[in-house]
């Protein structure tokens, strides 16, 4: 193991992280299972880019057909790339009706600022201060955890409201987060930069996933129309129904965004990403940035993308989210009962944890046993994270096919580690 991380050092430079003490190598998956190099069996609760399961055979057919007929950019005729869009786009409602493809969700929230400016004259951006957008020179900015010391000077147009988060903050029905909102919107508009776009996760998945009632998002998107900005929904986690309710997240939200933004398992681990938008601002972006991207939309990535949709149709896959989500929920409810360290149980659809505190009524984050709880776990073959603002939320976000029985092997796991590992080291 130390020789592998040491030729990673070398060849890779300082400072690129791994999950774990002591980190897993893997050599191949199947489903929801992974095997390290030693042959050892790893149930995967935490990725969501294999989205309809490890090495998917529908998904690695449909790549190895077309790569073996054929594979080049958008500047060529092809259908793939159209039957695509087409079955994308009938998934969403109101005018969402064109896309582009890119090949990471960060260019695709790159593309959406632009959207933006293109469409308002403006370039003030609203996000919230515990998110993840991607890694561009402008959308790197957006996020507060890792703040770059350099980058442009594009930080100036960025504003942070505070993350919503329903253990912690009294916010039942988004009117204070709508009210920080309209605060940065009135700070923007007089700074001269202008209010040009809130971007938000529906689910506000980085953010913890906070328990939040459908709609709860309305009143900040009210204050967006009327101060004439654009929502950017960046659904490159809470899509593709893993919210298990909605396809889109943003329909839990009961809003309709001008753009959403997609990645992560939209090819089930094959480089595809993108957004759909109105034809009315697709239009104004082609006008205002000439955008071509050698690798997006290529015709590999719109066949996997097309098998992912497909396989999501056949096996039905966001009802069993919301099934194994909502047990997962009553299942983790009852070690809260049993464990005084749990003091929240969240869940939305194929997403699920426990926040671990100290003390119940104080909520002084446990982050400490957190991170003890997921090393432990992993000693016992069961790969999952740990998010929040505090680090001390438990982040179980498995592919879409996980079962009963792995959800059975996963809180037997949990409890057992529970029991056994002390709260104070
Ligand atoms: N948006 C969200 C909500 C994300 O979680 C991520 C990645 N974690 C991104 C965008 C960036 O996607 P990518 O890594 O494909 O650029």
């Amino acid at each position: 193991m130390s020789e592998i991380v040491e030729r990673r050092r070398a060849l890779l430079g300082p400072n690129v992280s791994t999950f774990y003490d002591d980190p897993v190598h893997i050599v191949r998956g199947e489903g929801v299972w992974l095997w390290d190099a030693s042959g050892r069996r790893y149930l995967d609760c935490y990725n969501n880019v294999p989205h309809v399961g490890h090495c998917n055979p529908r998904v690695v057919e449909a790549i190895c057909n077309q790569a073996g007929t054929l594979n080049t950019h958008t500047r060529y005729l092809h259908e793939g790339i159209l039957d695509y869009t087409e079955a994308l786009v009938d998934t969403f409602a109101g005018d969402l009706l064109t896309s582009i493809l890119t090949c990471s969700g960060s260019e695709a929230n790159d593309i959406a600022l632009r959207m933006a400016e293109a469409m308002t004259g403006k370039r003030g951006i609203i996000a919230t201060d515990a998110t993840y957008h991607g890694n561009t020179a402008l959308v790197s900015h957006l996020s507060r955890s890792n703040i770059p010391e350099v980058g442009f000077g594009l930080d100036q147009y960025l504003r942070h409201v505070e993350a919503p988060d329903s253990y912690r903050i009294d916010d039942p029905d988004g009117q204070r987060f709508a009210a920080h909102v309209q605060e940065q919107i009135n700070a923007l508009e007089v700074s001269g930069i202008g209010f040009a776009a809130l971007i938000v996760c529906p689910l506000f998945l980085n953010e913890g996933f906070p328990t939040q009632v459908e709609g709860w998002l309305k009143p900040a998107v009210e204050a967006v129309r009327q101060a004439g900005g654009l929502l950017i929904c960046d659904e490159v986690q809470s899509g593709f129904g893993r919210s298990g309710s909605h396809f889109w997240a943003h329909q839990k939200q009961g809003v309709v965004p001008d753009v959403v933004t997609l990645g992560k398992p939209m090819g089930n681990g094959h480089p595809v990403a993108g957004l759909v938008t109105t034809p009315e601002i697709m239009a104004r972006f082609r006008h205002s940035f000439r955008y071509f991207n050698t690798f997006g939309g290529n015709a590999v990535s719109c066949a996997a993308a097309m098998a992912v949709l497909q396989e999501l149709r056949d096996r039905d896959l966001q009802a069993n989210a919301a099934r194994i989500g909502s047990l997962a929920h009553e299942r983790l409810t009852a070690l809260a009962e049993k464990y005084e360290v749990i003091g929240d149980v969240r869940q939305s659809g194929m997403v699920f944890g426990v926040e671990f505190v100290l003390d119940r009524g104080a909520k002084t984050p446990a982050s400490d046993y957190a991170d003890r709880v997921v090393n432990t776990m992993r000693s016992r073959g069961i790969l999952l994270s740990k998010l929040g603002r505090h680090k001390n939320t438990l982040k179980i976000r498995p592919p879409m096919p996980f079962g009963e029985e792995h959800l059975d092997m996963l809180i037997e796991t949990l409890d057992s580690v529970m029991a056994e590992i002390p709260v104070a080291p």
